[in-house]
């Protein structure tokens, strides 16, 4: 399989350690076709988009894991997903009038902003959610603030974007197994705190440009590691007519009656991919139509 566009999980034999790692190409490209962003801006989309990756393929859920930015800097918005089989999208959006340069750092875009993780899992149950506030100086610092105290999982993530590629790579120290005497257990902590430093010397563009079989060896040395197969990753937009159907319902009849009077025509456009939506006036008497009452024996729920 490709070396990009791909996810790969590892496991040190013999230290309870493991990691992802992700390389994003046309995934990538596709996800930012549409939209025309500062550098800055771009770079941080790809970083959201691999850690949406990299977070989606460490838990186990089926459904969408969405990452999204609430920011009071110069970005208004930023949302990356993955679902669970590695279908992936991002969009962002600069608050108007704000001035992003090229090279504005992370707390210029999010200002005291704070990351919001949902994990919907498409069924009854209420989506999961947890809060962390962007308090480090990148979004990787963040993230492993956010293992570190929502999930106990200390974590450490290093993420980079350019225009050709998005790249992560996320290590976690497991909880010890059971067994575990002392010793192991002080060995392991030393292990952990050695291969942290290591990952930290890894740049950017090192990240960006290194097979994983190339990375793994290079830093973390002669450690026994078990890469697994790799799962491909792809872009794609989960935006169609249903769903802005009930966007439509829920902006409600008189708003939706009134935008149709004044241009004939309602038309929503997708945010992540472009694609519009278009419903006259047939479409929205059909939106609106009285349901039918429940006939005996039939429930509502
Ligand atoms: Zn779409």
């Amino acid at each position: 399989m490709s070396e990009v566009d791909s996810l790969r999980r590892f496991l040190f034999e013999e230290v309870p350690l493991r990691g992802h790692w992700v390389r994003l190409q046309d995934s990538w490209a596709a996800a930012r076709e549409h939209q025309a962003h500062p550098l800055a801006v771009r770079s941080l989309l790809g970083q959201t988009l691999a850690a949406a990756s990299l977070l989606a393929a460490s838990l186990k859920f089926k459904g969408t894991l969405t990452l999204q930015i609430h920011s009071t800097g110069c970005l208004s918005m930023l949302i990356a997903q993955a679902t669970h089989e590695q279908q992936v999208r991002a969009m962002a959006q600069v608050r108007e009038g704000a001035a992003v340069a090229d090279d504005s750092d992370f707390r210029t875009l999010v200002g005291e902003g704070r990351l919001v993780v949902t994990v919907d899992t498409h069924d009854d149950t209420p989506p999961w959610q947890g809060v962390v506030p962007l308090t480090g100086e990148t979004l990787a610092a963040s993230l492993e603030y956010y293992f570190e105290h929502s999930e106990q999982l200390a974590t450490r993530l290093l993420l980079a974007a350019d225009d050709q590629q998005a790249a992560g790579l996320m290590l976690q120290r497991l909880p010890n197994p059971a067994h575990a005497g002392e010793g192991s257990a002080a060995q392991w902590q030393a292990v952990w705190e050695e291969a942290s430093l290591f990952m930290g010397t890894v740049q950017g563009p090192e990240l960006l440009a290194t097979p994983i079989t190339t990375l793994l060896p290079l830093v973390f040395g002669e450690h026994d590691i078990r890469l697994f197969d790799a799962t491909a990753v792809g872009y794609r937009c989960r935006c169609d007519r249903q769903r802005v159907s009930g966007l439509l319902r829920s902006l409600g009849e008189t708003e939706a009656r009134e935008v149709l009077a004044e241009q004939g025509a309602i038309t929503v456009t997708c945010e992540f991919c472009q694609k519009p939506y278009r419903f006259v006036v047939i479409d929205v008497e059909q939106l609106f139509a009285p349901v039918p009452l429940p006939t005996a024996g039939q429930s509502l729920n």
